[in-house]
């Protein structure tokens, strides 16, 4: 799985995906540039996104806010004083990692522990196996689990109550060890705050500190009225919006997995009190059928349901995706209550109240968000699509098999040869459909190496032009999970690969 994960790394360079940031400066930690497919791909994870939120609801608008925001709001968010992270450097490795990030490899080594018991049983017992009920029985599982919830409570305890020797002995108690050196030899735990400062303006007026906003959410709640008052919005609804945010995060690991300037895609739910329960579990089916309809097979993903609540959360679950280094979060979704409007009531002193028109209440409203970053969105479509698999000719051939919705180039277009005229055929095939999808025009190499180089890149049809079409203007049109191929008139071409590729 290891070796897996540094395929699709090194295929995301190779290909033109994901370029390690000022890579001719040795790069820059933590952050990367995408390449001429990477972009294409990102930009249709956006676009699916954003229709899926604002064209299949009548309820939900975007919006784009600015990166700069007054600095009281990092205030009023808590993220000045609570952004924090509990950091331990190990003494051996010299290697900084965050403290909750430690604990919860260690919780999720104790899960996959469970799992395996489970399925050892279950190989055991056979058709009449009951996975529930072994949980519930078998004094080993059991023992896992108490495991579990006893490290996961103490470890709760000790960092919200910002006892961070308690966090350190809980580390030490555990016996977890440093991935690299591995060993227990850990510093004391120090709190580090994730965003990154700047100044604005020049010092002779006396600059001010602001910062680049860690998350992209802040920019719908200072909005949230203007949206309601000029879109005439009637509870519930949302608004959604996609941006850069920025961490300094300090364990930069798994490639885009953790960046230091990523993108994200939030949408704000504002319902009234006591509906957020309802909304939280819709935006909960609603986001997973999303994930699900991207094709990567369902077993893929799960739900991870917070045990441990921010304090103004009362519900928070996360959407796992299984990556070559286990199920991680790819999204969350929160139900916030009115703890952030009623800080940003509170700090500016302006009121952001709803009033129904109905009840003729006013009221502060309630917030369930679905957030999302894009970059872990591509990352586990590139691990879900990436595929290696052996051919009829005893060759191996590498394919991204992407939701041709998704697909960079969505169609090549190839002359079997550079001569009589098929060259020129396969040009005026381009011009004819490059206003409808994205198309490539490649003439170079043998034809097998073309649909090498189209499969590794997830492009879902080629068509070949050959001396056929000179006589009666068909193509042969080739599938890339298949790869099997049937002749089609260039007339009927727009048509049939727009029924396949259309968001
Ligand atoms: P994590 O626990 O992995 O740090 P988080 O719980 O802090 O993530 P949120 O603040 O809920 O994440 O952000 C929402 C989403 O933004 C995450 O689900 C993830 O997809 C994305 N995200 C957060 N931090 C990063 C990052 N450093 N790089 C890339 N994506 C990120």
């Amino acid at each position: 799985q290891e070796d897996l994960f540094k395929k699709i790394i090194s295929h995301c360079k190779e290909y033109g995906f994901v370029f390690p940031s000022s890579e001719i400066y040795d790069g820059l930690g933590a952050v990367y540039d995408y390449g001429q497919y990477g972009v294409e791909l990102k930009n249709n994870i956006k676009t699916l996104w954003w229709k899926s939120m604002t064209l299949l609801h009548d309820n939900v608008v975007g919006i784009d806010s600015a990166i700069f925001m007054h600095p009281r709001i990092w205030q009023a968010s808590g993220h000045v004083d609570a952004f924090n992270d509990p950091l331990i450097d190990n003494k051996d490795s010299k290697k900084r990692y965050r403290a909750d990030v430690l604990i919860e490899d260690y919780l999720a080594k104790i899960e996959d522990k469970i799992e395996k018991e489970v399925a050892k049983a279950a190989k055991r017992f056979g058709d009449s196996f009951n996975a529930e009920l072994y949980k519930e029985t078998n004094p080993r599982v059991l023992g896992y689990k108490e495991e579990y919830q006893s490290t996961l409570k103490a470890f709760t305890k000790a960092l919200t109550e910002g006892d961070l020797e308690g966090v350190r002995q809980i580390i030490i108690d555990k016996k977890i060890v440093c991935p690299i050196s591995g060993t227990a030899n850990w510093t004391e735990v120090r709190q580090f705050n994730l965003m990154f400062a700047t100044e604005m303006g020049s010092t002779a007026e006396g600059a001010s500190k602001i910062y680049l906003r860690p998350e992209t959410a802040q920019g719908i709640f200072v909005n949230y009225l203007n949206v309601q008052k000029t879109g005439r919005m009637k509870l519930p609804f949302g608004i959604a919006q996609i941006g850069k945010a920025f961490r300094n995060e300090i364990v930069a690991r798994q490639f885009i997995f953790r960046m230091r300037e990523f993108e994200q895609m939030e949408m704000q739910f504002f319902v009234a009190p006591g509906e957020e329960m309802k909304w939280f579990e819709y935006w909960k089916q609603s986001r997973m059928a999303f994930h699900k309809a991207l094709g990567m097979g369902d077993t893929k993903y799960r739900f991870h349901d917070h045990e441990k609540l921010a304090h103004y959360a009362n519900a928070a679950t996360d959407i796992e995706f299984e990556m070559p280094f286990g199920f991680k979060e790819v999204e969350g979704i929160h139900s916030r209550t009115d703890y952030d409007l009623k800080r940003h009531e509170e700090y500016s002193g302006k009121k952001l109240r709803y009033f129904d028109a109905t009840t003729e209440e006013s009221y502060v409203p309630y917030v369930v968000e679905t957030s999302i970053g894009v970059d872990r969105l591509f990352l586990s479509i590139m691990c879900g699509a990436y595929c290696e698999e052996p051919t009829d000719n005893g060759e191996t051939r590498t394919v991204l098999r992407l939701p041709a919705a998704l697909a960079p180039i969505k169609l090549a277009v190839l002359p079997l040869v550079r001569k009589d005229g098929l060259d020129e055929k396969a040009k005026e095939v381009v011009q004819d459909l490059r206003f409808d999808f994205t198309c490539q025009y490649d003439e170079k190499d043998s034809i097998g190496k073309r649909y090498r180089r189209q499969d590794a890149i997830g492009t879902p049809y080629c068509i070949t032009i050959d001396n056929q079409t000179m006589e009666d203007n068909t193509v042969t049109i080739r599938d890339r999970d298949t790869m099997e191929q049937h002749r089609v008139a260039i007339a009927d071409l727009r048509k049939e690969i727009m029924a396949k590729v259309d968001m």
